[in-house]
């Protein structure tokens, strides 16, 4: 689906755009992109990109060398570019330390900022209570001063903050004195080193960076709503360009957290596998999962630009996966092994043959696969449970048999099956896949199925996240798959007949088996 359909359904438009349209999209590089940080992303490149033929800029917001690393930095730029997003310049806060640093200067020297060694504590009490602080009028001359000593990262620079002079008691708590310089000089910065031993906070960067690089429009989500007249206020105290502020609302979904601080403390804790974890609701996460590109874009994009926030549910967003892998992954056949029942077909072929089959039954484009037909078959305990003695049943891409014996219980071991081809296969109430073990080579596969990480469905401020961690988010089966399966590939996407569809986390070679990923259809378990 177009974006511009998308866009344009949904009537958005940005005001002021007749000298062109200037958008960005500044990710930090602390985490790997989760599926809202792509909402943002598709946005800012809708605007830029498609609706006004203007410029998209990718910036890292990187003042935060504690949080941030190269590796973060290098994943973000890979990601965009796998969604199709393509910024048309490249660029880093951090190339603006001592831009930034100058208008620091500046604010202190005009008298809008001051230096503050309050402690924490006391500042955030403060500032709740509407309280100036004992420091908001110390001279230009010993701000300046304790201005220095941060850049050099002294002991009494290290106590230090600056805090922009708005406003003591603003209804609007953002705009009490906000900080926008703290020293750290615990971590390098992975572009700076250890050049700086202060850095800006986001809140006076993003609006002076905005300008200076020529931003029309500024995307924010909601939450930063309070903080759009703080932004302004930096750009009319320092005479800067103005920025238009557009507001669009987070992404939630059900039983998911989309943070990165959170997501981070999944990683570390070896609760998942790694970002790229299927579970994780990264762009690596979903794509391993079995999503594909095309349908998460659809998906993000009919979300539109609302400004109310809303928590999703999986449901949707696999269900529009569906629709674009149901009709091109080849169909497989494969049955678990333990306690697979062994099946002897009496009046079946003494000789084990093979027959050409599509491996789509409604789109031959994808293609041919042997089947085996013998004598010796194998199917899912599951299945052979619900036999009946003396039932009609239908072996799937073969015909009617009448099951004639049942033999163990619990689990059932083997059974004896007559072919009854002329049957209808209309009339009977069973379909079963199955496998033949004569005339073609098994392959094994490791199956793996995934749930939520979270078993609350809405995950308050107020819970503690960790508590709702699902502990068995994870399972596996072993089973065995027909021979065709050596052909497929990593990331190939089938579907195994009654069973679902999976993605080919590793593909089979040198003797060992498949791994699958089952790839939700937005059904409810
Ligand atoms: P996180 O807590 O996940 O780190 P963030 O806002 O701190 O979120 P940034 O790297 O600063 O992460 O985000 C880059 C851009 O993505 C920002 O414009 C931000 O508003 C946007 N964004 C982040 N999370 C979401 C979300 N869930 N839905 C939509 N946009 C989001
Ligand atoms: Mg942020
Ligand atoms: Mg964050």
């Amino acid at each position: 689906a177009s974006l511009s359909k998308a866009g344009a359904s949904y009537n958005m438009a940005l005001q002021d755009v007749e000298k062109g349209v200037v958008t960005r999209f500044p990710p930090e590089p602390s985490g790997y992109l989760h599926i809202g940080h792509i909402k943002a992303a598709l946005l800012n490149d809708y605007f830029a990109h498609e609706l006004y033929k203007g410029t998209l800029l990718l910036r890292f917001d990187d003042t935060n060398p504690s949080k941030e690393k190269q590796e973060f930095q290098d994943s973000i730029i890979e990601d965009l570019k796998l969604v199709g997003i393509k910024p048309d310049k490249t660029s880093y806060t951090s190339d603006y330390l001592q831009v930034l640093y100058e208008y620091c200067v500046r604010m202190i020297k005009e008298g809008h900022a001051y230096a503050d060694d309050t402690d924490q504590e006391t500042m955030r009490h403060n500032r709740m209570e509407g309280i100036a602080s004992k420091n908001r009028d110390k001279s230009v001359e010993d701000n300046l001063a304790i201005f220095e000593q941060m850049k050099e990262g002294t002991e009494v620079g290290l106590k230090n903050c600056i805090r922009a002079k708005m406003s003591v008691d603003n209804p609007n708590k953002a705009m009490r004195d906000p900080v926008i310089y703290r020293c750290n000089v615990d971590t390098p910065h992975h572009r700076t080193g250890t050049a700086w031993k202060m850095y800006p906070t986001y809140d006076f960067a993003c609006p002076i960076v905005d300008s200076l690089e020529g931003v029309t429009h500024a995307l924010r989500t909601t939450e930063y709503t309070d903080r759009n007249p703080q932004y302004q206020w930096f750009l009319d105290t320092l005479k800067l360009r103005q920025v238009h502020m557009w507001d669009f609302a987070r992404m939630n979904f059900i039983r998911t957290v989309l943070s990165k601080r959170k997501l981070t403390k999944l990683v570390d804790a070896g609760i998942v596998w790694g970002w790229d974890d299927p579970r994780m609701p990264t762009i690596r996460g979903v794509r391993r999962h079995g999503m594909t590109i095309g349908a998460l874009r659809d998906f993000i994009l009919k979300q539109g630009p609302s400004r109310n926030i809303v928590t999703m549910d999986w449901t949707n967003f696999w269900a529009s996966n569906k629709k674009e892998i149901d009709p091109i992954a080849p169909r497989h056949t494969a049955v678990e092994i333990k306690d697979a029942v062994k099946a002897v077909v009496i009046n079946g072929p003494d000789k084990a043959y093979t027959e050409d089959k599509p491996k789509h039954g409604k789109n031959p484009a994808v293609g041919i696969k042997k089947v085996a037909f013998s004598k010796h078959l194998i199917f899912d305990q599951e299945d052979v449970k619900l036999f009946k003695q003396d039932e009609e049943i239908t072996l799937m891409n073969w015909g009617n048999a009448i099951v004639r014996k049942i033999n163990g219980s619990n689990p059932i071991t083997d059974i004896e099956l007559e072919l009854h081809l002329e049957g209808d296969v209309k009339k009977t109430e069973k379909k079963v896949t199955w496998l033949s073990t004569d005339g073609q080579d098994l392959v094994k596969a490791e199956v793996w199925e995934f749930d939520h990480l979270f078993t609350k469905d809405k995950l308050e401020e107020e819970d503690n996240w960790e508590d709702f961690i699902n502990k068995d988010s994870a399972s596996k089966t072993e089973q065995l798959c027909d021979s065709n399966v050596t052909d497929l590939k990593e990331d190939d996407i089938i579907q195994l007949e009654r069973k679902g569809y999976f993605r080919v986390d590793k593909a089979a070679k040198d003797g060992a088996g498949l791994v699958l990923f089952g790839i939700p259809t937005g059904k409810t378990k």
